[in-house]
């Protein structure tokens, strides 16, 4: 048991409940436990992962994980875990971003990082708004909806994070939600032992910045609208998009195309004998 595991076990003796920065609600406590359930699952030594995070609520999944952990600049994330899975590939590269950070500030690494097909896997918390900074709109925030920038609804369309990373190349493709935790589980450990590119995208309530302003009167009720209006993929024909505008969740591409660093030690090999 490492230092910092041993001091949260005596803290929670002393005070039974864990300490945190996420507001009464939020979703995105429920994914750091799907992430670290999923880590356990595999059984992969902690040493061996690696927990990238950008800027935001979304950045402070970082802090509670006995991972390697490294907390980088605002839509930045995944540039530092390419380097980071180009120098080592034996690792497990996990980036978690926000839909801010990685659509937004970030959208540009994160379409290079599908087409590259580089081996790290984007975990997307998608709470449709720029939390942590005041609730300002971001490119997932749904047309129509306010935010502190909209205050009279948001007048540009919001960005589909599957059909951009499957657009991009990306080898798997998810989308899950914070009230779907079990199959949340399931999706992230898939998308972690996959070759290549895999992403994510885990639709997260924000109650504080998001709910409040645009009249879910509860958190319960937040999650009540992702249970109503979610539908999981394989009930579906393929290519069948609900007429009743539920939004599908599940799995949207499984492919299993070597990933940048597995071409790249190829290239080593063939070109000087290496590689790891
Ligand atoms: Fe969660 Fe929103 Fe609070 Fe951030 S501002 S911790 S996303 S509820
Ligand atoms: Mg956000």
């Amino acid at each position: 048991m490492s230092d910092v595991t041993q001091l949260i076990h005596e803290y929670l003796r002393h005070n039974k409940k864990f300490p945190h920065v996420f507001c009464a609600g939020c979703g995105h406590g429920i994914v750091l436990g799907s992430l670290i359930r999923s880590v356990h699952a595999l059984g992969l030594p902690k040493d061996d992962v690696v927990v990238v995070a950008g800027i935001g609520c979304s950045g402070r999944l970082a802090v509670y994980v006995d991972f390697n952990t490294v907390h980088t600049t605002h839509g930045r994330a995944l540039t530092f875990a390419t380097g980071i899975k180009m120098a080592n590939p034996r690792l497990k590269v996990i980036c978690v971003m926000g839909d801010g950070d990685a659509m937004s500030i970030g959208g540009n690494h994160l379409i290079h990082a599908a087409r590259r097909n580089i081996g790290v896997t984007a975990l997307v918390l998608n709470n449709h708004i720029y939390g942590m900074t005041g609730g300002q709109c971001s490119s997932a925030t749904p047309q129509g909806d306010i935010s502190m920038t909209t205050p009279y609804g948001a007048l540009e369309d919001s960005f589909d994070f599957v059909e951009m990373a499957k657009a991009a190349g990306a080898n798997y493709v998810a989308r899950g939600t914070s009230f779907h935790a079990l199959m949340l589980d399931k999706l992230i450990t898939s998308a972690i032992m996959h070759p290549g590119f895999s992403m994510v995208e885990v639709f997260s309530p924000c109650p504080t910045q998001y709910g409040r302003k645009n009249k879910f009167r509860s958190a319960v009720d937040m999650y009540k609208w992702l249970k109503k209006n979610t539908v999981k993929i394989e009930t579906l024909k393929e290519g069948e998009k609900p007429e009743d505008g539920r939004i599908p969740i599940g799995v949207f591409r499984d492919r299993q195309t070597p990933g940048l660093e597995e071409r790249y030690a190829d290239m080593q090999r063939k070109l000087m004998g290496t590689g790891r």
